[in-house]
């Protein structure tokens, strides 16, 4: 198969969560990109229209649909909006994310609760309704867990967010496992530091441009260093990849002690 088609998405539909900014926003342009119909997946409606009209700009096909992660009804109802307008969906990007700082013993309940019902719960709830959807409609399909270098190693401020990331490669394992059998494979990307609203502020302070100086690439990364890898998961070209975490990092997991 030639390069360029073994990449392909022409003919899918994908649905990307968190899509109304930052990385899952530019998830949604790659895969749209690449020919699949994407729908563009979050809370804020105003945001979501923007990453739809940007896609379609483009060239791209995109649809916009209101979802919280947090709420199974909400990932029900989103779900069942695209099958009926665009039919099953066959790639997801479990990207929806909050990240959460503070020292273990000053996370009040109601925080780690937030945390973990969105990067954790969020990521199986619509894990599990799209995988449920894919095996009614016999066409197994692709699920991209965004997890993070932080769900492998650790660093100080981010245990929460540490926490639920590794649970989201667990569970990338667990499912990948579970689902073989269906023709749907799990995977994640495990990206390390990239700018956007969840860091943005802390990477302008010592520790965070501390951090950037640990990086073997001494820089952060740009979204499109993330396309391949993500096309690579979503496309034919991963067809015998599943229960993979592939870190993009500049080399982070790897810093010398
Ligand atoms: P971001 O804050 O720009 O984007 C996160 C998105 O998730 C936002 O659009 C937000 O509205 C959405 N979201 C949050 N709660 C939601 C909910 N309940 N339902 C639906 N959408 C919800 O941050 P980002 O950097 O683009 O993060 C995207 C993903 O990448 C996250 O899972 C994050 O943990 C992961 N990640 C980011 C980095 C990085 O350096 N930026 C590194 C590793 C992993």
């Amino acid at each position: 198969m030639a390069a360029a088609t073994i990449l392909s998405l022409e003919g899918a539909v994908a649905l990307v969560t968190g899509a109304s900014g930052g990385l899952g926003r530019h998830f949604a342009g790659t895969l749209a990109e690449a020919g699949a119909t994407v729908a563009v997946a979050a809370r804020r409606r105003d945001k979501v229209q923007e990453t739809v009209t940007a896609i379609e700009a483009a060239g791209g096909q995109a649809f916009a649909v209101d979802l919280d992660v947090t709420r199974a009804d909400s990932v029900a109802e989103a779900f069942g909006r695209v099958e009926g307008e665009l039919g099953t969906v066959s790639i997801v990007v479990n990207n929806a994310g909050i990240a959460l700082r503070g020292a273990p013993q000053d996370i009040e309940e109601a925080e780690w609760d937030r945390a973990m019902d969105t990067n954790l719960k969020g990521a199986w709830l619509v894990g599990t309704e799209a995988a449920r959807r894919m095996i009614a409609a016999g066409i197994g399909g692709s699920i991209i867990n965004i997890a993070s270098i932080m769900g492998l190693r650790i660093t100080a401020g981010l245990s929460p967010y540490a926490i639920s990331k590794a649970g989201v490669v667990q569970m990338t394992k667990s499912c990948a496992l579970e689902w073989v059998r269906h023709g749907i494979r799990v995977n994640a990307l495990a990206p390390g530091y990239f700018e956007t609203d969840i860091n943005r502020d802390f990477l302008k302070t010592d520790a965070g441009q501390a951090i950037v100086k640990r990086i073997p690439m001494r820089r952060t990364g740009d979204m499109k260093d993330l396309d391949g890898p993500l096309l690579l998961l979503a496309s034919e070209a991963g067809a015998f990849m599943t229960g993979t975490v592939i870190p993009v990092d500049g080399g982070h997991m790897v810093s010398g002690l």
